[in-house]
Parts: structure tokens; sequence; C-alpha cells
């Protein structure tokens, strides 16, 4: 087993195994070989993280931050060290191609680590305010035990988006990544060990749907910070909210992505090609719905179906392969229901829609897949499919695109290609999304704050926002003469 770790688990600073705990298999997406087997966490093993976090929060929470800081820098600079070791860890993990994996997943999480690490000395301060004779101050303070729930699309740069602005806040965290994928997050926690990271501040425990809900009904955890669902992140938020714990909800989308007739065309299939098969579409805040306007319907299609059908499918370790399969059957499986709805209910399948003929192994390989022709109310253009499905959508006026675009209980993201630079600002302007790009699509460096709207969630992540959903702020009122009490 190629990517075995030592351990299933790794709490307070050590690999620890407990094969009392439920036995699964991480599977390898191109092959479907086994890569290593693991033990879900029992009660005692979740009970022991939690024990553990709560146990080494005050003292770290008692470090200046600038010392916080320097930890993270350094497990950002090993991380970079071993960018080849851990993307292709992060391959294996979730099948997605090596090309991606080298320059989006390890590095996004080193981002996030130099980025909270050096902000530490100076976006930790609180506020002096001024009330004539006394005053006030503020004081940011960590919230204590924080749980991290991951999904299976960015493990690594979920586990690190999550650590960083709760560690350098002073919180402890406890992480439980996807089933499906259980590598990444125990190299990051054996990072943060060496860099200097005091034991018990990051834990890593394994486990599924039925793991999750022990992690957030604990009475020692302060918050909950959940990447997954929209059904998830409504069991997790009732679960949290009826303890009034605190929660970040990063949650799926069914994003529009609009593309006018002044739009650069090369740029927008580009951008709407990222937007929906990068990490074999496995992205939340995909632009899933594409609005083309009827002037450039054709020319769009054209190109849009000529540079899919050159896209390198194939052994996700290859540095030539552009798309790897998706992270599971299950999911596949579920990717391919959907394309058969879309043929039912009457949308022109313009390319793919199926299993390629050519592929490495028995992995679970799926064709890039557009559907052109499709109405607001076709099933593939409401729910959220989570694999390369492109859905376009035809529109002609700009009131009409903003209405239909907005017209969704989600509200991750939201994308304009044109050139009028009045229009792009009026537009996105109008779209209800937490997260939205002019002329480019799924950018997401860690200085702009990232999170939903609507069902899509609450909360951000990354950036100097990320700070307010792990700590909180204490006011102090001083007096500085008697108190005049009227009795
Ligand atoms: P999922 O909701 O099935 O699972 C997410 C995580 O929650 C897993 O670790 C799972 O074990 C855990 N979980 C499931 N039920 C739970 C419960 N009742 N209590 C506690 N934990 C529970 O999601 P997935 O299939 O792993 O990931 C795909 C989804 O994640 C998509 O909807 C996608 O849009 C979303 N996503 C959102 C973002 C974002 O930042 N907004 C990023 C990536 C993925």
């Amino acid at each position: 087993m190629r990517a075995q770790p030592k351990a299933s688990h790794f709490i307070d600073g050590e690999h620890v195994e407990d094969t009392a705990g439920t036995p699964f298999e991480s599977l390898y997406p191109a092959t479907g070989e086994v890569i290593a087997k693991l033990h879900a966490a029992t009660p005692a093993i979740v009970e022991k993280a939690i024990a553990a976090a709560k146990r080494a929060q005050p003292e770290w929470a008692a470090m200046s931050p600038t010392a916080r800081g320097r930890i993270l820098k350094r497990a950002a600079d090993i991380m970079r060290e071993r960018n080849r070791a851990l993307s292709e860890l992060e391959t294996l993990d979730t099948g997605k191609p090596i090309q991606e994996t080298i320059v989006a997943d390890p590095t996004s999480g080193a981002d996030s680590f130099e980025f909270f690490g050096g902000i530490a000395a100076a976006g930790l301060n609180g506020d002096y305010i001024p009330l004539g004779a006394d005053f006030a101050f503020t004081k940011r303070v960590p919230l204590g035990v924080c749980v991290g729930i991951g999904a299976w699309n960015y493990p690594q740069q979920i586990a690190c988006w999550k650590a960083a602005p709760a560690l350098v806040c002073g919180n402890a965290m406890v992480f439980k990544p996807s089933e499906n994928t259980p590598l990444g997050a125990l190299k990051i926690a054996e990072i943060l060990i060496e860099a200097g990271l005091p034991k018990g501040l990051f834990n890593v425990i394994q486990g599924d749907r039925s793991t999750g809900p022990l992690l957030v009904n604990h009475p020692d955890v302060a918050k909950v910070s959940l990447t997954g669902s929209v059904p998830t992140g409504k069991k997790v938020a009732g679960a949290a909210a009826s303890e009034l714990k605190h929660v970040t909800m990063e949650l799926g989308g069914k994003s529009p992505l609009i593309v006018f007739d002044d739009a650069d065309l090369e740029s927008a299939v580009g951008g709407a090609m990222l937007g929906n098969f990068y990490s074999t579409g496995q992205v939340c805040s995909n632009g899933t719905r594409v609005f083309v306007h009827k002037a450039i319907k054709e020319k769009f299609l054209s190109r849009l179906k000529e540079r899919t059908e050159k896209i390198v499918i194939g052994e996700p370790m290859d540095e030539a392969t552009q798309l790897g399969p998706m992270v599971s059957k299950a999911q596949r499986d579920k990717v391919l229901d959907y394309i058969g709805k879309g043929k039912a209910e009457g949308a022109t399948l313009l390319t793919g829609g199926g299993i390629p003929n050519h592929v490495p192994g028995e992995g679970y390989y799926i064709q890039p897949t557009v559907f052109a022709d499709v109405t607001d109310n076709m099933t593939i253009a409401r729910e959220e499919i989570f694999g390369p499905v492109m859905c376009v959508l035809d529109f002609e006026h700009e009131d009409e695109v903003i209405a239909r675009g907005n017209a969704t209980e989600f509200g991750l993201s939201a994308g304009v290609f044109t050139a009028d630079v009045t229009r792009a600002h009026r537009v996105v302007d109008k779209l209800e999304a937490g997260t939205l790009w002019i002329n480019t699509y799924n950018l997401c460096p860690v200085e702009i704050p990232f999170g939903g709207s609507k069902q899509s969630g609450f909360g951000r992540e990354n950036s100097l926002a990320a700070l307010q959903h792990y700590s909180e702020l204490k006011t102090v009122y001083v007096a500085m003469g008697p108190v005049e009490a009227p009795y």
C-alpha cells in the first residue's frame, strides 16, 4: 500500500491507532487500488483528541501572536520545500492531476500559513475607544477548541485554510478530513509539529458522517467550521445552534457565469472551462450555469466544443494529464445520473456525456461534458452536480440574466465576462453571491475573503475576515472617576 500512514489519527503530537474503530480503505481514484487501510475514530479517540486540544490551548493563547505566527510561517516553508511529495500524496488521495496539485494544493495551504503567520503581529490588535474622561478597549480573544470538518475535493487546502486562522488566533483544532481523502491532513499535522507547534494544538481524527456529530455535539467544542454540502451544513449548523456554538459554513453552489456579447471570447471560453472542468468539476464555486448572450452563442459553443475535446484525460501522475478521475465510483455514478437527466429533459449534449474509452485503469473517469440549450427549470440547471458538467443557457437582456442568475437557493459565487466596465460593476452589484469575478473565474488567493451567501453558507475563509470567525471581542470599560449612583 503505497500511501499507508503511520496510523489513522494524529493526536497530541503523536500518531495514534485504535483498531476498535470501523476499518475503511483509501482508494486511488485513477485505478481503484487500495493505497491505505485506516480505522474511523471511536468515541474514545474523539475524547482523546478534544482533551488534548483543550489542555494545550490556554498556553498557546498566552504566547505572543508574533511567536505563534513564526511557527506558522515555518510550516509554510516546510510545505513549499516538500511540495512535490505533498502534491503526489494529494494526487493519490483525490485523483486530481499532478499538473494541478503541484500548483494549487500544498502551495495554497502554505500561502494560508504564510499569510496568517505574517499578519499575526498586527492583525490581532484591539481598539482604544475614548469616552471623555473614561475609555474602553477591546481585545480579540480565541474561542477555545475549534472543530474543522473537510470535504474531499481539496483536502490539504481545506485543512490549512481552517487550521491557519484558528491557530493564529490562539485556538486549538481537531480536524476530521473526508472519509474519501483521509491522508493529506495527517501530513499537515506532522509538518506543524516539525515547525514547532506545541503538541495537542492540531489533531486529526478519521471518520465519516457518524463521527462528525461526536465532534460537533461535544460540550468542550466552541466552534465548528464545515466544508461540505448544503444538507450536511443544515445538520451541522442545527446541532451547533442548539448549543449556541460558533459556525462557519462553506457549502455547495450552482453559480452563474454570465458572458455578454462584447466579451473576449477566448477568455470567456477559458474561464468557463476552468470554472467547470478544473479538479474534474469538483469545485464548490464552479460557474456551472453559463449564461451566454444569444448573439455569440454559436461562436462560443463552437470554440468550447473544440477546446473541450482537446482536454487530455489520463493517469493523474503524468504531468501531461489535464483531467483525472472523479474521487469515487459513487460520485461518478451520481454525475452520470445527472447527465442522463439532462438528456431526458431535452438539453442538447454538445460533447462528452459518458465514460471515456481509453483510460489508464479501472478508475472513476468521466468525460468533460457540455450541455447547450439548457433551460432554468431543468434538473441539471437547478441542482449541484459536482462533476465536469457545464450547462450553457441563452439570454438576451441584462435584467433578465441577473434575475435568472439569482433564481436559486445557492449564493456561493458568480462571474461576468464583458468589455463594458460599468456593466460589469452594475451586474456584480446585483448578483447574490459571496465571491464574484469580473473577466476571470475561480481565482481565490489567500488575501481575499471567500465564502457564500444564502444557502451556500456563512462566515468567510482567508483574508483578515477569517480572524473574526475564529475569535471574539472582549470589551473593557475603564472608569477614571467615582461612580455616580442616584441611590
Ligand atoms: P459532505 O457534505 O457529504 O461531507 C462533508 C464532510 O462532512 C465530510 O467530512 C463528512 O464526513 C462530514 N459529515 C457528513 N455528515 C455529517 C454530520 N451529520 N455531522 C458532521 N459531519 C458530517 O460533502 P462532500 O461530498 O465531502 O463534499 C462535496 C460538497 O462540499 C459539495 O456540496 C461542495 O460544493 C461542498 N464544498 C464546499 C466548499 C466551499 O468552500 N464552499 C469547498 C469544497 C466543497
